[in-house]
């Protein structure tokens, strides 16, 4: 085994398992260590038993590096790929029946992997297409696309959809939607994506009439095609609370304009909560079952999310992500009409 793939699938792995950043980054650095350095050099030290001379190689990337070298899959990885699997759960048939993912992210912004690495990610685990939505310029923690770069994205995505055909990846954002309900990205370019995605992620704890006001107006956008992570809130770590909403006005916003309600597969978020998704049923909302990945191995949380959509009773018909990408996309422009 090469030690950079060993590397490599450590690092999926472990986002896989939502491991602490700083040490998926170690084995990531690893990676682009070995990868730099070359298979030769990385042997001529492994004879030498200098791999740690390397500066980035400590004693536990060391040893999967020599390990892979000696021909075997190196322990650590074995141990990864049992302890990290997500068991099938009751939403498995509905996993089966969604053919992509409506919000991803790449390097370009806060993700972890270029925007090819995501796509043959998503290909082998059997999508038929990829909805990339990194962040809007505001949100410059997570070096949010201004209108050049978003522009310049969509050049490497039109260049990356000749080469992966017939996979697509189909063009988004995942939009900031500002104090005032308005998005933070130019009509122009909302118009030119297939599939756009809106979030809160500023002022959160906004006063309850002023969050429903701004979503509402968001929901109301001819863009917007997704509410994203709809709650804000974070269960893992220090976590963070709800926003606080009247979510009755949002979701028949939703109807009204036939915004689907993003269903964040993510583990530290499972937005949203349990009794939000029940008063979507009965506002008859689509949903989009999203992984919001910021790495390879996130866009296996997708189990997640869909065994969720099971235990409330939603149905393939309800999920837009379920459709076939050309239908996605023609659903997604009869908003802009
Ligand atoms: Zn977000
Ligand atoms: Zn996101």
């Amino acid at each position: 085994m090469r030690p950079a793939d060993a590397l490599d699938r450590i690092v999926y792995l472990l986002d896989r398992a939502l491991a602490e950043q700083q040490k998926v980054r170690a084995f990531a650095r690893a990676r682009d260590i070995v990868d730099e350095v070359g298979d030769d050099e990385v042997e001529r030290l492994h004879a030498a038993g200098k791999l740690t001379d390397l500066p980035g190689i400590g004693p536990s990337t060391g040893k999967v590096i020599a390990q892979a070298l000696d021909g075997g899959v190196p322990d650590y990885l074995a141990q990864l790929e049992q302890e990290t699997i997500i068991p099938a759960g009751e939403g498995t048939e509905l996993r089966a029946a969604l053919r992509g993912d409506c919000h991803t992210h790449s390097t370009w912004s806060d993700g972890g992997a270029s925007i090819e690495k995501m796509a043959r990610t998503a290909m082998a685990l059997g999508h038929e297409y990829m909805v990339l939505t990194d962040h809007s310029p505001r949100l410059t923690i997570a070096h949010g696309l201004n209108a050049e770069r978003l522009r310049n994205q969509l050049d490497e995505v039109a260049a990356l959809n000749e080469t992966l055909a017939p996979f697509r990846i189909l063009t988004g954002i995942e939009v900031d939607i500002l104090v005032d309900g308005s998005l933070d990205q130019s009509e122009a370019l909302l118009a030119r994506l297939d599939v756009v995605v809106a979030s809160v992620h500023s002022k959160l704890r906004m006063e309850r009439m002023e969050m429903t006001r701004r979503m509402v107006a968001a929901v109301a956008s001819p863009h917007v095609d997704i509410l994203g992570h709809c709650t804000g809130r974070k269960l893992v770590g220090r976590g963070r609370p709800p926003s606080v909403f009247d979510a009755e006005i949002v979701f028949a916003a939703c109807a009204q304009f036939d915004t689907a309600l993003e269903i964040n597969c993510r583990p530290e978020r499972q937005d949203p909560p349990d009794e939000l998704v029940d008063l979507a049923l009965e506002w008859d909302l689509r949903f989009a079952i999203d992984t919001d990945a910021h790495a390879p191995g996130q866009m296996e949380w997708q189990a997640y999310g869909c065994d969720k959509a099971v235990r409330h009773g939603i149905e393939p018909a309800q999920v837009v992500n379920a459709m076939r990408a050309d239908d996605l996309v023609a659903w997604a422009s009869t908003h802009a009409a």
